[in-house]
């Protein structure tokens, strides 16, 4: 009945997630409320981690992107299922270290990394800097000079790819603040410099050809013009580079116009791809890395709400006013994005209400989804905004100083706090 696997509906009616009621768990914790699942969470993990033995030998391993969700349980189970993580912050580095996981297995990203996060990454051994730009490039080399280091690094490359997917979150062209493009020659260039470096040492590539695909075969092209790449830099510069990542992106439900393909079938095709352009090269196959961010935790997770008013205005639309909103999700506030709303409260009732969900921010833009149908909506009614585990709570804010909500984990009818919700002493915390 819904698009989300680990969401059904109990004897009350109510809308339930991993096997708990979420309205008894807005009433345990409190709402707004973020919940996740954990068996949707690892299962997707897995099904990643099987895509590389069943069709590329076991050649290749993800890398959880943690921006779509940091927080130190999600490190300590992308820890417990063997994958790396891909970084974009200190901060970041820091709540992986926080949680024990192993830095050799970091990847750190990022645009214009500051010279204290260099600093910090490789005090912390950060098995690779994916490096953004030549300016970065001579930092680091610098950096990993004065500290007695040598840091293995890809390059961030941008393979002219155009993926079918919004404006906003769209990173392949040549128009594209990340990385190095490769039709004008800048690639081949900080390769040649990268090669003339002491204190760093290319073992990788990198691209990432945007966010929310559907469609393989974007990727299947962009992992072969990196292949001819890799083909281009050992035929003209004697070096061979083992190791390609081909970044994340791979598209999630949000609602059911959405059609997203197994994971699995991902692996299935590139890896065809690759092996195929590698023979044709006389290239070794290389090492894969894949990072994906919101297909992990996006659908195993929902935002829980209590409808606080309902407005009315005749021939316009119907607001319905939740307690949190564009503070703990602002993604429709940014990109319109879509959301599947459910009356967790009447998860059994058709949705046949046209309401708009607004945010208790002062700001008309605080809305989370507009026009869309709800099952008969009162005050005091629980409401579920489904596939939120994903750049949510990760771009959360304090905007109205308004504190952020807890994270609970549920996982077969059990409920863990696994981030506490902030108090008003948090939001004064750094005031002087
Ligand atoms: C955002 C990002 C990801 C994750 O993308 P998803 O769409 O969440 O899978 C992976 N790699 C890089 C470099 C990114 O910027």
């Amino acid at each position: 009945m819904f698009v989300n696997d680990c969401l059904n509906t109990n004897e009350k009616g109510h809308l339930t997630i991993g096997g708990c009621d979420t309205v008894e768990l807005a009433k345990e914790y409190g709402t707004p409320l973020y919940v996740l699942d954990e068996t949707t969470i690892r299962n997707t993990i897995r099904s990643y981690v099987s895509s590389f033995n069943k069709f590329y030998d076991g050649n290749g391993m993800p890398l959880y992107a943690s921006k779509a969700l940091s927080c130190k349980e999600l490190c300590r189970i992308a820890k417990e299922e063997n994958i790396g993580l891909d970084v974009v912050s200190g901060g970041e580095i820091y709540t992986a270290l926080q949680a024990g996981f192993p830095m050799e297995k970091v990847h750190f990203h990022g645009n214009n990394k500051t010279e204290d996060e260099i600093r910090f990454a490789l005090k912390s051994k950060v098995g690779k800097f994916v490096v953004d730009n030549l300016y970065e490039l001579e930092l680091l080399n610098k950096i990993a000079g004065e500290m007695n280091i040598k840091a293995d690094i890809s390059f961030r490359i941008k393979p002219g790819v155009d993926a079918h997917t919004h404006n906003f979150i769209r990173t392949g062209q040549i128009d594209s603040k990340f990385g190095f493009a490769l039709e004008t020659g800048e690639a081949f260039e900080a390769v040649k410099e990268a090669l003339k470096l002491d204190n760093v040492c290319l073992k990788e590539l990198h691209c990432h050809i945007g966010s929310q695909i559907f469609d393989i075969e974007p990727f299947v092209t962009a992992a072969e013009i990196m292949i001819d790449f890799m083909a281009k830099i050992k035929s003209e510069l004697g070096a061979v580079i083992s190791e390609l990542n081909l970044g994340g992106g791979f598209g999630i439900m949000y609602t059911s116009d959405d059609e997203p393909v197994p994971y699995e079938n991902y692996m299935d095709k590139v890896s065809v791809a690759v092996k195929a352009k590698c023979a044709e090269h006389g290239l070794p196959v290389p090492f894969i890395y894949i990072e994906p961010g919101r297909s992990v935790v996006g659908e195993a997770g929902i935002t829980l709400y209590t409808v606080g008013g309902k407005k009315e205005i005749p021939n316009v639309r119907t607001y319905v006013s939740i307690d949190g909103g564009m503070t703990d999700n602002i993604r429709y506030a940014l990109y319109q994005s879509a959301y599947t709303v459910v009356n967790a409260s009447k998860a059994d009732k058709p949705a046949d209400e046209i309401v708009t969900i607004a945010g208790k921010c002062c700001e008309s833009g605080d809305l989370v989804q507009e026009h869309t149908k709800v099952a008969d909506v009162q005050v005091g009614d629980i409401l579920a905004v489904l596939s939120t585990g994903a750049y949510n709570y990760s771009m959360a804010s304090n905007y109205n100083r308004i504190p952020r909500p807890a994270i609970v984990m549920v996982k077969d009818g059990k409920s863990r706090v696994i981030v506490k919700r902030e108090s008003y002493e948090d939001i004064v915390r750094n005031d002087v």
